[in-house]
């Protein structure tokens, strides 16, 4: 890594009292000189409680988006202005607005993997770590809309034997990882633990062994016996697995599991936004407070998370 260019985002950062975060799906030189790398929900709880002025978010515009949400008086700059989500671009406002008015009276729940105008069209937000607890928290006989991932939504009516109204959005990378990705995996590594996020496809889900949000697997790992992982999510991921358990040995499942999206931030890129504050993500004031407070209903719910 170019140390001029490392050098120069520490000066920057300190003088335009700036954090950077990461997410977990980061490439790893971008994860090694963030301040704080985490899921997206935790790390924007993590950046509104500091005194930066700064925001530089390392991961797609919902992200961004939902840190702008938390902390209005931060500017918010994303190093790549077209580091987006495709799934959380599969649903917009207008068409979940069209959804609620045929189920009149169901609450909607949205997966932070949401743009912020979808966030304020609903009721309750949730995260793939707290899904199963925000749906069984609504009152029983009630609709739910569920959006906009319809495999987080499946694993959800799993758990909670309740019937959702699910949107067909899906992560475009998680589904790319196939059953054969995970019998090879096997075939390769027996004695290994597969753990997969529930972004994945459900045949690929019922091979695994654990199935788990990006926290959930950082935790799973230290408190597990074993030393070998086959690991179905996003790549990045092995990376901060790597860290909390050095002496354990981490497999992707596949070569396919890599955002696009999550791998157009760059050190380079990471200098020119905090030397131009570029580019700045903002959410006009009334969708900002209207998704706040779905974020709100969720913590209201989960105080501890
Ligand atoms: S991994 Fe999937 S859900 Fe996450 S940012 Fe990429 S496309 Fe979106």
């Amino acid at each position: 890594m170019n140390q001029r260019v490392l050098n120069e985002i520490q000066e920057l950062r300190q003088k335009r009292k700036a954090v950077i975060l990461a997410h977990n799906y980061q490439p790893a030189e971008i994860q090694d000189l963030a301040d704080f790398c985490g899921d997206s929900l935790g790390l924007s709880l993590e950046a509104s409680k500091t005194g930066a002025e700064v925001i530089v978010f390392c991961g797609v515009r919902f992200m961004a988006e939902t840190a702008k949400i938390l902390s209005p008086d931060k500017k918010v700059v994303m190093p790549d202005r077209w580091a987006g989500c495709p799934m959380a671009d599969m649903i917009t406002a207008e068409q979940l607005r069209t959804l609620k008015q045929e189920h009149p009276g169901a609450l909607v729940v949205c997966y932070v993997n949401s743009t912020a105008d979808v966030k304020a069209e609903s009721d309750y937000c949730c995260t793939s770590a707290n899904a199963v607890e925000v749906v069984n928290s609504l009152p029983r006989g009630k609709q739910i809309i569920f959006v906009p991932d319809q495999h987080l939504g499946r694993f959800v009516e799993e758990k909670t034997g309740r019937d959702l109204i699910l949107w067909p959005g899906y992560c475009p990378t998680h589904v790319l990882i196939a059953e054969d990705d995970i019998q090879e995996a096997r075939r390769q590594h027996p004695e290994a633990v597969v753990m997969a996020h529930p972004e994945c496809s459900e045949p690929v889900k019922q091979l695994a062994d654990a199935l788990l949000s990006t926290g959930q697997m950082l935790t799973f790992v230290q408190s597990s016996p074993a030393r070998q992982f086959i690991v179905a999510t996003e790549v990045g991921m092995i990376h901060p697995l790597r860290k909390v358990r050095p002496d354990a040995e981490f497999f992707p499942a596949g070569r396919r599991g890599v955002c696009p999206n999550m791998k157009k931030i760059t050190v380079e890129k990471v200098l020119a936004s905090l030397a131009s504050l570029q580019y700045e993500v903002t959410v006009p004031e009334d969708i900002r407070l209207r998704a706040k407070r779905s974020l709100e209903r969720m913590v209201e719910i989960l105080p501890e998370k």
